[in-house]
């Protein structure tokens, strides 16, 4: 009976070309949260090829709402190659992909396992916080180490590309019954139009558009779940483009926004520091007061971050420490 069951929902994710992973796991409690933690919910949103210089440009209004209202730099940048899944698994786990390993740019399962270096999910997980991933493209499969995420989902082949229309609904559905201390959503749309169209093209003018729409949506969601106010918010890339292509060290490819807002943010604007997508998964941990894995190389961007969040969130309390660790990243 078991055995019917499990295989009448394996057919049912295989017709949908999806995969979705529950873990029945308890939601971590404010009072067991790590010490420390300046906030107890993170949000990070990569846009897949939104160049920074596409924001204004193309009017993506929410997007430039959390530019005003929190800290930001439209110079940081990505790791080379400025590849999606290389790049995503450096923004992830905060290392290089020397070290990572993920120097191929697609679902490769059966000849390769999952990141060995520990991803932020992973991290947050072990330290006790619910997490969960909404994947657009199939190759985050790599990303998924077993037992990191309470909740994932992506495309089940490499030949299904999902538009935000479908994953952002499926964050809708998942914030009205779950609270995670750590949610990550990628949202796809630049990539599908630079490559089909050309980077800075109409299409691509569009896509932005939605992008910026589906950040919208997610947002007001969020504040339902979290309280308006009670969250923090890390919006990024994994690479920008030019023509149809990105994966060059070209500064187009390259350079990737990096926005945070909302809880424990400093609203300064423009953050004078560099930002390297290996920061973000650094950044993440330090929100939620969790050490990184030693192995990890990012460092937190504390310039975006008011002094309430950096004595709360650096473990200890102790604020030269995090200012040290602006000075290192940069
Ligand atoms: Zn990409």
């Amino acid at each position: 009976m078991l055995t019917r069951l499990t295989r009448h929902l394996r057919a049912g994710f295989a017709a949908a070309g999806a995969v979705a992973v529950a873990v029945g796991a308890a939601v971590r409690t404010p009072a067991e949260r790590p010490a420390g933690a300046a906030t107890e919910h993170v949000i990070v949103v990569s846009i897949d090829g939104l160049r920074p210089d596409a924001i204004e440009r193309y009017e993506a209004k929410t997007i430039q709402r959390l530019m005003r209202e929190g800290a930001y730099s439209l110079q940081a940048q990505t790791i080379y190659p400025s590849k999606t899944l290389p790049s995503h698994t450096s923004m992830l786990t905060g290392v290089p992909p020397d070290v990572h390993g993920i120097t191929f740019n697609s679902r490769k399962s059966d000849e390769h396992g999952v990141v060995e270096v520990p991803t932020v999910f992973a991290a947050a997980k072990r330290a006790g916080y619910h997490t969960a991933a909404f994947f657009s493209k199939a190759k985050f499969h790599h990303l998924a180490q077993p037992g990191s995420l309470d909740y994932w989902q992506g495309p089940g082949s490499n030949l299904l590309n999902w538009m935000a229309t479908r994953t952002v609904p499926d964050v809708v559905s998942y914030l009205e019954h779950e609270k995670p201390n750590l949610l990550f959503v990628h949202v796809a749309e630049p990539d599908y139009a630079g490559h089909t169209v050309g980077w800075m093209s109409f299409a691509y003018g569009w896509a932005v558009k939605r992008a910026d729409g589906a950040v919208a949506t997610i947002l007001n969601a969020a504040d339902e779940a979290f309280g308006r106010g009670n969250y923090t918010l890390i919006l990024t890339a994994d690479h920008g483009g030019h023509d149809r292509f990105h994966g060059s060290d070209d500064p187009r490819d390259m350079t990737i926004p990096w926005i945070a807002w909302g809880k424990g943010v400093r609203p300064i604007g423009p953050i004078d520091a560099p930002i390297r997508t290996i920061d973000t998964a650094a950044t993440v941990l330090w929100l939620l007061g969790v050490e990184a894995p030693p192995e990890w190389l990012g460092t937190p961007v504390v310039a975006a971050f008011a002094d309430e969040a950096r004595i709360a969130g650096e473990p200890g309390g102790d604020v030269a420490s995090g200012a040290t660790a602006a000075t290192v990243s940069n």
